[in-house]
């Protein structure tokens, strides 16, 4: 029978959808038959307790979870969230509910193996709730005691030979699309490079040294699967240099119906004939693939690699065999000034191990943004208070027409004096002489 009464959270068991009530309702009935014999090392109650106080929250419409410091392993300044309840008499399974992020693998693979015995470990250790997986990308182990938590690390980097991942104003858990693994799309190995950053970045990763949060996050192409230009600090998203492949034939059979549209991911509704003018000319954002005497032709030039007509047409289309990674900056969600997109810094760049390249960019901004930022402030808000310009000199990139939204209207690259031959005065009037202005 159930510990406390949760009439406002059975609410959320109606509907179609999972409900975590339900999981955590499971866990609870569970943990209480204890069908396999586990040797609790936190109370037995732990998820009845949960209910219990997620329900007075919603009755008293505040949370009663509080900031009770620091907790963690020794060693390491992350990869541990502290979290306490303010109501331990009451709820004394749930006093203590710390998260645990342990470090996913590249691309979240895992043997059936390797899950049962994390399985093992937390449900001896911890609640037995698990979030697969959170934001950040880490397998997330929610809810265990203080005392438990070096006993979990130990079990972890001893048996599991897992790590931890990060926390606070560290390099977070970098994370990455499965890439060449199952995708014709990746551009490059995006697990290799998310693998060896990781392991090439252990001392960022678990000694917090920045001003705040610091995210990698590793896409294989721009349809951005682990969506890095919108929730990394610094994006890696693959692109090629040189053409789109077209195989006419095949595009002569998806305009004639013998292959389906964007590989049958909607088969079952109809969506009528397909229209190549329709559905992927008049949809180009560049307005450079056009549909012509029964042939594509496209000019690669003004391409933008946006993805979608080849995700439209995978068997006629390719990604291009030139192939490397851009690198954009500053990603975050709204915690001072509002959600932000990464701006692109390098347009292309070699992404073939060992990454030295990469690596450079990297820690030219970490240089800066060390002794520029401000406490809690993202890179993306030190960029941007610090400029664009800024940041492509600490990175020694030249300006590139491709940093700027819209190139010609906005000038945003301002130029000095002494970067322009002969002086920007001259040049300036030489250029209006030129068209006659
Ligand atoms: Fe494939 Fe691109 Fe998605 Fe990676 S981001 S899994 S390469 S579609
Ligand atoms: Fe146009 Fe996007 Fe295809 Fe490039 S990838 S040709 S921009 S639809």
């Amino acid at each position: 029978m159930a510990k406390h009464k949760t009439p406002l959270l059975d609410q959320l068991e109606s509907g179609p959808w999972p409900s975590f009530v339900s999981d955590i309702k499971d866990e609870a009935e569970t943990r209480h038959k204890n069908p396999n014999g586990v040797d609790y090392q936190i109370p037995v109650d732990v998820c009845d307790d949960l209910l219990g106080i997620l329900e007075l929250s919603y009755v008293e419409g505040e949370t009663h979870w509080k900031h009770g410091g620091i907790v963690g392993v020794f060693g390491y300044g992350g990869g541990v969230i502290g979290r306490y309840c303010d109501q331990p008499q009451a709820f004394p399974g749930v006093a203590h509910f710390h998260t645990v992020r342990v470090n996913q693998p590249s691309g979240m693979y895992y043997t059936s193996d390797y899950l049962r015995s994390i399985m093992d470990v937390w449900d001896r250790r911890g609640s037995g709730l698990t979030n697969m997986h959170g934001s950040t990308g880490d397998l997330v182990l929610l809810g265990t005691q203080t005392a438990q938590l070096e006993e979990i690390f130990f079990e972890l980097t001893h048996n599991l030979n897992t790590d931890l991942g990060g926390s606070g104003g560290n390099l977070r858990t970098p994370s990455c699309c499965l890439g060449e693994s199952r995708c014709e799309f990746a551009c490059y190995d995006t697990q290799e490079m998310c693998h060896t950053l990781t392991n090439d970045y252990q001392d960022e990763l678990h000694r917090p040294a920045f001003p705040y949060k610091f995210k990698f996050k590793f896409d294989g192409c721009p349809n951005g699967c682990v969506a890095a230009i919108a929730r990394s600090d610094f994006s890696v998203i693959g692109t090629w240099r040189d053409k789109i492949r077209v195989d006419q034939k095949a595009v002569a059979a998806y305009v004639g119906g013998e292959l389906a549209p964007n590989a049958g991911a909607y088969a079952g509704r109809d969506w009528g004939k397909f229209d190549i003018v329709a559905e992927i000319v008049n949809r180009c954002p560049s307005g450079c693939f056009q549909f012509e005497g029964g042939k594509v032709v496209i000019n690669d030039k003004e391409c933008v690699r946006c993805m979608h007509c080849i995700n439209v047409m995978p068997r006629a289309l390719r990604i291009g065999n030139d192939r490397g990674a851009s690198i954009l900056l500053g990603a975050k969600a709204p915690i001072l000034d509002g959600p932000q997109m990464s701006s692109l810094l390098v347009p292309f760049i070699s992404a073939e191990a060992p990454y030295d390249e990469v690596k450079e960019v990297i820690e030219n901004i970490w240089d800066w943004w060390m002794e520029e930022g401000k406490n809690r402030e993202r890179v993306g808000e030190t960029m941007k208070r610090m400029g664009f310009q800024k940041l492509l000199e600490v990175t020694k990139r030249k300006p590139d027409p491709r940093n700027v939204w819209e190139p010609r209207h906005n000038p945003y690259i301002f130029w000095k004096e002494e970067d322009v031959t002969g002086g920007w005065t001259r040049d300036i009037d030489a250029y209006r002489k030129k068209h006659q202005r």
